[in-house]
């Protein structure tokens, strides 16, 4: 048969699928590695969902998504002090679904997109499948995993088309701080660059960390696009609800392209998006009191073993703990822990080269599987000694 395309081939599988398929069929498994709340959806969000069923609202909707959901959504932005109007918001099927818009809309074969390194592996293969080429920027430990901005201006070429920021950041929880934000958004507008700025971990930030969007800073909102979503916020993570935020010439582009992408979105999650926007802020305290517990016991126990060491994690619920003083790779320390304790963490270097000597324990799990993974990995580093 006739080859598939370049495109479908450029795509890399993810290290996160491949630690999944390793630990299949094992037994007494500790996993770490899913990037998704352990909550469940919030009732009042089901009944939502539930009761927009009952009214069989089961047809097509707007391809731009209901008015009621992308008002809420204007006035969450208004909340953080940024102004976007209904017609500047594109409601997807999750922030993957955004993100894919975004590429179609920007990415042509030869342009180059900035991505941080190590970052969610996703983008390497969303940037891939449109023949653009990614250009990784290291974000290292010692910079609390931000970006430097001169090797950021160094990496610009005549090619680069936008720069993706991811804040707080999967893998790492780094948040960019206000200095590098505005580093990043100087060097855009003199360069001419698109930021895409994925802010889907943007509510979860710890000990006081503050969060800057880098639309808000003036002279960027036309040059920004802003991925959101209900996965992380609000624990819906299947539900596949979530958000773009651009000017309105990208909306309306990206609006026909919905069409042969997606073709609208399902109504009742949407009803269960105003839910969430509406009535959510109790669930969403609720659930960052047990990260932020987590979090600590989390880091405590990795720092209190032998040969591993893990900074505290600005945002998100990953901790990214420091394993090169095992002596392996970062691809063979999270095989052998699976193989000798059956515990799952992903390794760095899934998150391109900058990840090495890491691995990524996502805590959004209950605190007996916290202790008995740190126990395990205790013993696993006790017998490398
Ligand atoms: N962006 C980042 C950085 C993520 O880590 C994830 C999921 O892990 C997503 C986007 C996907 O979010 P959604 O479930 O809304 O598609």
């Amino acid at each position: 048969m006739k080859d598939f395309s370049q495109r479908a081939l450029n795509v890399p599988p993810s290290e996160i699928r491949r630690m999944f398929a390793m630990q299949e069929g094992m037994e007494d498994v500790v996993s770490f590695a899913l990037g998704e709340p352990d909550f469940d959806v919030p009732d009042h969000v089901v009944r939502a969902i539930i009761d927009s069923y009952e009214r069989r609202e089961t047809h097509y909707t707007p391809n731009r998504g209901l008015k009621p959901l992308r008002s809420a959504i204007a006035s969450e932005y208004r909340r953080r002090g940024l102004n976007y109007s209904e017609d500047e918001i594109l409601i997807t099927p999750g922030a993957v679904g955004a993100l894919n818009l975004i590429s179609l809309l920007l990415m042509r074969e030869g342009d180059e997109v900035i991505l941080p390194d190590p970052c969610w592996s996703n983008y390497i293969g969303l940037v891939a499948q449109t023949g653009a080429d990614a250009v990784p920027v290291k974000v290292r430990a010692e910079n609390r995993f931000m970006f430097d901005l001169d090797e950021l201006a160094a990496a610009v070429t005549d090619r680069t088309k936008a720069i993706l920021i991811n804040s707080p950041s999967n893998p790492t929880g780094g948040v960019l701080d206000r200095a590098t934000i505005e580093g990043i958004a100087a060097l855009a507008m003199e360069r001419d660059l698109y930021v895409i700025s994925d802010e889907i971990y943007r509510e979860l930030l710890w000990d006081g960390t503050k969060y800057t969007s880098i639309a808000s800073v003036p002279g960027m909102k036309e040059r920004t696009l802003l991925v959101d979503g209900f996965s992380k916020t609000f624990a819906m993570t299947g539900i596949r609800l979530g958000y773009l935020a651009a000017p309105e010439h990208m909306i309306d582009r990206m609006n026909t392209l919905l069409e042969n992408v997606f073709s609208c979105i399902n109504e009742p999650i949407q009803w269960g998006g105003v839910a969430a926007l509406e009535n959510g802020r109790e669930d969403v305290e609720r659930m960052k009191a047990v990260y932020r517990k987590r979090r600590r016991h989390i880091v405590d126990g990795l720092n209190a073993i032998d040969g591993i060491s893990c900074a505290d994690p600005a945002g998100a619920f990953y901790v990214f703990p420091d394993i090169s003083r095992s002596g392996l790779s970062s691809a063979d320390f999270a095989m052998c822990l699976l193989q000798e304790e059956h515990v799952v963490t992903i390794p760095g270097s899934g998150f391109g080269a900058g990840g090495e000597g890491f691995v990524r324990l996502s805590y959004a799990v209950d605190t007996e599987t916290i202790d008995e993974g740190l126990r395990r990995i205790r013993r696993f580093m006790e017998n490398r000694t």
